[in-house]
């Protein structure tokens, strides 16, 4: 792995540490169907996340004052111009790293960074075999419940389909920020009752979790209105701002979060560089909600 570090607080490691918060980089973007970048995401918002500070007014807390962070760097993914073999390299390199341990046994974090959402297959799968009654919180534009998209079956339009093959009885999922899918998709949330489509109800659906269930956050980035954030494949109108985000981490902050990712930052496609830096924020926020709940 290709060692960096994130802000100066995420101490370099190899190895998963037990009762750490660990940071991955996962830079693929093979399966994006309309304007790809996403693989360059990770090293952006590690760029970007030396230009704001480690203190988070919102949540009141500081990731200096924390001493169970850990940065594993970057996965590296090889040089096949074949995009599943890539993707398929970088599971290994997650499945290697993450080979005998429990992550609920061991209390052990990890907060994902793409790379589009295609990433977050291997780390929802671990968690929801870890953790029998996880709940997945989705929060993105779209519905990603297509099977499989132009050839790929685990394309980051399938993410959250291909996550439900391996959902058991106690799982949950629960989806926000949708604003775009196929009729079939839209049919199938309305039936199953995932999806949530006003901000209120969202957020008190969140309070009511109870405070010791399982969350994993996977965050597409493209869940912000592109107005905000306009460094991403795939922009939707119509999405959230930073500060409702803040007011969902706010009340997130009681949870117990145990895992994470954000996804889908394409930095070249905002020349401003406001959307990496508006992605480390989101990492810094995510990062010390993970660090800062419990699990005991
Ligand atoms: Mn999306
Ligand atoms: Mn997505």
């Amino acid at each position: 792995m290709d060692q960096q570090t994130l802000f100066m607080s995420f101490k370099p490691t190899k190895t998963l540490k037990k009762r750490g918060t660990h940071l991955v980089g996962f830079g693929f973007d093979g399966t994006a169907c309309f304007r790809k970048g996403a693989r360059l995401g990770p090293s952006a918002i590690r760029e970007a996340s030396y230009g704001i500070e480690t203190f988070s007014p919102y949540l009141n807390l500081d990731l200096d004052d924390t001493d169970n962070l850990y940065d594993l760097g970057n996965l590296v993914l090889g040089d096949s111009t074949d995009p599943e073999v890539k993707w398929k390299k970088g599971n290994q390199e997650l499945s290697k790293l993450w080979d005998k341990t429990d992550f609920k046994k061991d209390k052990v974090k990890l907060l994902t960074i793409g790379g589009e959402h295609s990433i977050s297959y291997a780390p929802i799968k671990k968690y929801l075999e870890d953790y029998s009654d996880l709940l997945l919180i989705h929060l993105d534009a779209h519905a990603d419940l297509r099977d499989g998209y132009e050839g790929f079956h685990y394309s980051h339009a399938s993410i959250i389909r291909r996550a439900l093959d391996h959902f058991g009885n106690d799982h949950d999922l629960v989806q926000y920020g949708i604003r775009s899918g196929t009729k079939s998709e839209y049919k199938w949330m309305r039936e199953k009752g995932t999806l949530q489509t006003s901000k209120d109800d969202f957020f008190s659906y969140i309070r009511s979790i109870p405070n010791e269930r399982p969350l994993y956050l996977t965050l597409d980035l493209d869940y912000f209105d592109p107005s905000y954030f306009p460094g991403t494949g795939t922009p939707e109108p119509g999405g959230e701002d930073f500060h409702s985000f803040i007011k969902l981490m706010k009340i997130l902050r009681g949870k117990n979060i145990v895992g994470a990712d954000v996804v889908e930052l394409a930095p070249d496609l905002d020349s401003s560089g406001n959307s990496s830096v508006f992605a480390a924020k989101v990492v810094r926020e995510i990062g010390l909600l993970l660090t800062h709940s419990k699990l005991d």
